[in-house]
C-alpha cells in the first residue's frame, strides 16, 4: 500500500511544574512557527487578569465540561489543582490530519493518556524543569497572577508533577529562557524529520532511483 504524501502532524506534548516556564515556551513556538497549532484546553478553573476565553483555554462551567467527556468529545483530561482540564478531540484532529502539529500545555496526567491513545505514535513529548525550587516559587510570585493560597498549593504540587519527568522523550532544563527555547527549537526540528514524520519522501526516493537508472544506462 503506498503511503500518503502529505505527514500526519505531530502532538508536542509540553509538561512541567507550574512556574518552570511552559507557557512561555509554548508562546514563543508559536511565534516561531506559524502553522503549529495550540490545543486550547477547556477547564473549569476561572480565568486569570487577561486571559482570553477561546484563545487561552475554553472556560467552561463543570456541567459543561463533564458532558463533553461523556460525549467522548476530550482527548484527554484530568483534575488539577481543585479543576478540570482536558483537550477538546475535534481541533486536535483537523490539525493533525492536515499535517499541522500541534502543540499541548498539559500536565503529566494528560501526556499519559495521550501517549496511551490511537495517535500515541505521533507524540513529541517535553519536560520542563526548574533550575532550582527557590527559582520556581521565584517564578510563580513574581507571576503575580495568583493568590498566595493558589501559589502554596501549585508549589506542594509541584513535586508530584517533577516526580515523572522520565516518562518524556526530552527534558529541558529551563535556566536561561533564550537557551532553553533554542534547544525546544532544535528538538523540534530533529523530530520533523524522522522518517515517518515525512512520508513524502517515498515518491521522491522513487524518482531518485528512476534518475539513477536511466544515468546507469
Ligand atoms: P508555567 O506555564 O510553567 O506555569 P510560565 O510560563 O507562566 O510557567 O512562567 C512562570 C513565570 O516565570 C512567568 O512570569 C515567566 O515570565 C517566568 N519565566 C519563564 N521562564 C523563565 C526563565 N527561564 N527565567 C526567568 N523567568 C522565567
Ligand atoms: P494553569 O491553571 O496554570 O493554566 O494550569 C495548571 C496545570 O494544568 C498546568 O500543569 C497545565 O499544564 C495543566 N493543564 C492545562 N490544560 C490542560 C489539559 O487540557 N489537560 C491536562 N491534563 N492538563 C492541563
Amino acid at each position: 500500500m503506498s503511503q500518503p504524501d502529505t505527514r500526519r502532524g505531530l502532538l508536542i506534548i509540553l509538561s512541567s511544574p507550574s512556574g518552570a516556564g511552559k507557557s512561555t515556551l509554548a508562546k514563543r513556538l508559536m511565534a516561531w512557527d506559524q502553522t503549529l497549532s495550540f490545543s486550547v484546553s477547556a477547564t473549569t478553573r476561572r480565568p486569570r487578569p487577561g486571559e482570553v476565553d477561546g484563545s487561552d483555554y475554553h472556560f467552561l462551567s463543570e456541567s459543561a465540561f463533564k458532558s463533553m467527556v461523556r460525549n467522548g468529545e476530550m482527548l484527554e483530561h484530568a483534575h488539577v489543582f481543585g479543576n478540570f482540564y482536558g483537550s477538546p478531540m475535534g481541533p486536535v484532529k483537523a490539525a493533525i490530519d492536515r499535517g499541522c502539529d500541534v502543540l499541548f500545555d498539559i500536565d503529566w496526567q494528560g501526556a499519559q493518556q495521550i501517549k496511551t491513545s490511537a495517535l500515541r505514535d505521533h507524540v513529541l513529548s517535553i519536560f520542563v524543569l526548574p533550575p532550582s525550587i527557590a527559582e520556581l516559587r521565584r517564578r510563580l510570585v513574581s507571576r503575580g497572577q495568583d493568590a498566595p493560597e493558589t501559589i502554596r498549593k501549585r508549589m506542594q504540587k509541584s513535586w508530584d508533577e517533577i516526580s515523572h519527568w522520565d516518562g518524556y522523550d526530552y527534558i529541558l532544563v529551563n535556566d536561561d529562557l533564550d537557551a532553553t527555547f533554542e534547544q525546544l527549537k532544535t528538538i523540534v526540528s530533529a523530530e520533523r524529520l524522522r522518517q515517518p514524520q515525512q512520508p513524502g519522501l517515498v515518491g521522491f526516493v522513487r524518482g531518485l532511483q528512476s534518475e539513477f537508472e536511466e544515468d546507469e544506462q
